[in-house]
């Protein structure tokens, strides 16, 4: 490619870029008014993780690590371990649970590859997003934390600050 070709492509992605830009100063502006006003989010809006339970309210998680591996951020930390005793007595669906599971949103980009990875639909995305903290170390956020994102994955969180779009 000839110099005056590179100049010539360059003018015009520049011409196209700024085209977009100034199309928008002239229109009318909105403002979210969060956290007044519940922010609309899509069901498939992929937020903070939950660790699911099947009817019985057993832990899903079989530590099997499909979700740590297929994570490209090394977010995920778990710890294996097996709980002998029966069905009923046990906290999970096997005899093999996490001891831990800590996700660390310092590292995690919400991609989902966990949550596509998970053969038994144990990890998934909720539609919380109100991530801030004062420090790093609150960024990790453990398997009890996890778990109890189980019980507001649906809808909006107690405190009402978003809603879920009827459209997809
Ligand atoms: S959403 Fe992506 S980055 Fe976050 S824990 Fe899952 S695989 Fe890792
Ligand atoms: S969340 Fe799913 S993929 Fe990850 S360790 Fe548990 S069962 Fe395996």
């Amino acid at each position: 490619m000839s110099i005056i070709t590179e100049v010539v492509d360059t003018v015009r992605a520049l011409a196209q870029g700024m085209a977009v830009t100034l199309s928008y100063i002239p229109k009318r502006k909105l403002t979210r008014e969060y956290p007044d006003v519940p922010v609309e989010l899509y069901p498939r809006f992929r937020g903070e993780h939950f660790l699911a339970r099947n009817e019985d309210g057993k832990e899903r998680c079989v530590a099997c690590f499909l979700c740590s591996a297929a994570c490209p951020a090394d977010a995920i930390y778990i710890e294996a371990t097996e709980d002998l005793r029966s069905y009923e007595e046990r906290p999970g669906i096997e005899n093999r649970f996490a001891q831990v599971y800590n996700i660390d949103y310092g590292r995690c980009i919400l991609c989902g590859y966990c949550v596509e990875a998970c053969p038994k639909d144990a990890i998934k995305h909720g539609h919380n997003f109100e991530f801030a903290v004062t420090n790093f170390a609150d960024l990790v956020k453990d398997k009890n934390y996890l778990l109890t994102n189980y019980g507001r994955h649906e809808g909006a969180k107690p405190e009402g600050n978003f809603v879920i779009r009827s459209d997809s």
